[in-house]
């Protein structure tokens, strides 16, 4: 199982351009964000399901432009797979004929190239060999993390959250957890903007996770943009995890 990170940045304009978005293999997305846009066409064209943790923007919108860029060029509907608020969400506000076209009817009732599925809290979908399991976590809409593994090992993707205790009391004990993406928007100066946005800041950080082993690796996601260092600093200067920032291109092997 091979995972490329095509972007995971908390906005645009900074060191790591691309907001959210990870290529599994070559046919599974979690998340849409703008680093979808990386793809070429083919590669476009090979994505078979997508699962997204939330409704934001900056982690769905490559969806709306996957669905018209492949139409017409695969035989088969690209599976969305979601939390049932999520969908209700996208299909509400976005795939509403006035954002964008409502491509599950499209290219004709019954044969639309964007096919929904619910995926509830907690469930898992297996696809060739890779589970991926749906953790709720606190955020400001519905919100999931995301356990994928091959059996033998697999990471966490942490989503958009707050504090979530029992994300970290179910994986504390996971020995085949190799890598925790792990978001943390904000610095510990703007606590009160990332209390409010339901995001993690340092010190919100490491009071929930101080419970995991102390190998745990985690990669940082969602740094908002000319934040990343002093974010980092306070990480690193505050516990004795190994915390390194994600970023773009990077890959990694299950
Ligand atoms: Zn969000
Ligand atoms: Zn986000």
């Amino acid at each position: 199982m091979k995972l490329q990170v095509l972007g995971c940045a908390g906005g645009i304009g900074g060191q790591e351009q691309f907001t959210t978005c990870f290529l599994l293999d070559n046919d599974i997305l979690i998340d849409a964000g703008s680093g979808l846009t990386k793809l070429t066409i083919d590669q476009l064209c090979e994505i078979d399901h997508v699962f997204l943790t939330h409704s934001h923007l900056d982690h769905i919108f490559g969806l709306a432009l996957l669905v018209d860029s492949v139409l017409g060029k695969r035989t088969t509907p690209i599976t969305v797979h979601a939390s049932e608020e999520v969908i209700s969400t996208l299909n509400t506000h976005l795939f509403n004929w006035k954002i964008w076209p409502d491509f599950s009817v499209i290219p004709s009732p019954g044969n639309g190239i964007l096919r929904w599925e619910i995926l509830p809290k907690m469930e898992t979908r297996e696809l060739n060999g890779r589970f991926i399991q749906s953790h709720p976590v606190s955020h400001t809409v519905d919100g999931v993390a995301y356990w994928v593994h091959n059996q033998n090992s697999g990471f966490l993707f942490t989503g958009d959250l707050s504090s979530t205790p029992g994300l970290w009391s179910h994986f504390s004990t996971e020995s085949r957890l190799k890598h925790v993406f792990i978001d943390c928007s904000f610095t510990n100066s703007e606590i009160t903007i990332a209390l409010a946005s339901k995001h993690y800041c340092p010190r919100t950080l490491l009071a929930d996770v101080s419970d995991m082993p102390k190998a745990t690796q985690f990669f940082v996601t969602h740094l908002k943009p000319g934040q990343e260092n002093l974010i980092m600093d306070e990480l690193k200067a505050n516990s004795d995890f190994q915390f390194t920032a994600l970023t773009s291109g990077l890959q990694f092997d299950y």
